[in-house]
């Protein structure tokens, strides 16, 4: 039969590690540790009635939460493959791939607030677009009426999740100024976005290499700058992700102000940094995932360490190291012998389960 679950109800003071190059990610810990704990244990018992834990075969499934996660990178969609541009086709196939593997999109919000909502023994899988270019979501005339470009990566992501129940549409579009360059359409297209489940996150005002800025007053224009822009279509959404033009980190002594700052009364804080290259990333739930250090890892066709074909080979022969949902987010199910590997600081009230 199915084996026994151990609920572990654990608050969790494992020390964040500080990163070397980057200031850590230092959320307040709840230190009040009794009423917590009897507040966890009310909580547990109400989940376990509602749970149906006996009806997921755990060995079978072999859910683990702590198991690495692609993030996988992508530029232009254009009608020549070459390097940074993928065909509609090819873009097409990626997906059909990862959905015939048991991959899902979640987007990267979710992975960051922890809330990977996959059904059990299915892997989520982040899609995300550099640059902003138009064929990531363009509009063409048809009959008379402005309609997505099927063959623009938004048309296709919609196209593929039809096609693919439970696929998912989430994807998150690092942008610079004129986000997809048809300016009469941004409005619209900002808004579809949010609609269709998809995001919005900062890849600086005008692209540049950011080791190579060297005030604050830059570093705040070129993050805030965008913020506001955007929010010029969207006045209450919150960009909270940053994707770094060509992977270059700015210098040490203005790094915070690619986390958080001001431009003319618009705020930013970026919660995720998101790195070009080139291995999965680690769960959000375990103890060396940095959000400010995310890596990804490219949709193109070459079989080569940094490039998904490689990683989804990978996976196949590892499937021990990728992340298996347990289908409830509100537990993070991992084997036994990674009980050490676990942090759930950042996550108050998700519950570790092993098996
Ligand atoms: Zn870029």
């Amino acid at each position: 039969m199915y084996k026994k679950l151990f609920v572990i109800i654990l608050s969790v003071f494992i020390l964040l590690s500080a990163c070397t190059t980057t200031p850590a990610n230092n959320e307040e810990v709840n230190n009040d540790e009794t009423p917590q704990e009897q507040k966890e244990g009310e909580r547990d018992k109400e989940y376990k009635d509602q749970l149906v834990d006996d009806e997921i075969d755990f060995e079978k499934i072999r859910p683990n939460e702590l198991g690495k996660i692609m993030v996988l990178m992508y530029h232009q969609i254009g009608p020549e493959e070459k390097e940074w541009i993928r065909t509609p086709d090819n873009f097409r196939r990626d997906l059909q791939t990862l959905y015939d593997h048991g991959y899902r999109l979640v987007s990267l919000r979710d992975v960051l607030k922890g809330e990977i909502s996959v059904p059990a023994g299915l892997t989520p899988v982040v899609i995300t677009f550099d640059d902003g270019t138009e064929g990531q979501f363009r509009y063409i005339e048809k009959g008379g009426e402005w309609v997505i470009d099927p063959d623009s990566a938004v048309g296709i992501l919609l196209e593929m999740n039809e096609k693919n129940p439970g696929l998912g549409t989430a994807a998150t579009f690092f942008v610079n100024t004129n986000p997809f360059r048809q300016p009469e359409h941004t409005k619209r297209k900002l808004e579809e976005l949010i609609q269709f489940g998809m995001d919005i996150g900062n890849h600086t005002l005008t692209h540049p290499n950011l080791s190579q800025i060297t005030t604050p007053e830059e570093m705040e224009r070129q993050m805030g700058g965008l913020v506001k822009e955007i929010q010029s279509y969207l006045p209450d959404y919150q960009i909270d992700t940053l994707a770094l033009p060509f992977g270059a980190h700015p210098k040490e002594e203005l790094y915070p102000y690619a986390i958080k700052g001001q431009y003319q009364g618009t705020e930013y804080h970026h919660k995720g940094i998101l790195l070009v290259g080139s291995h999965p990333s680690h769960s959000p739930f375990h103890k060396d995932f940095n959000p400010l250090r995310i890596p990804r890892i490219r949709g193109e066709d070459l079989i080569e360490y940094g490039y998904l074909y490689y990683w989804l080979e990978y996976f196949e022969k590892n499937p021990h190291l990728r992340y298996i949902s347990d289908g409830d987010p509100r537990y993070v199910t991992i084997p036994e012998e990674l009980l050490n590997e676990v942090d759930l600081s950042n996550f108050q009230g998700k519950k570790i389960r092993t098996y």
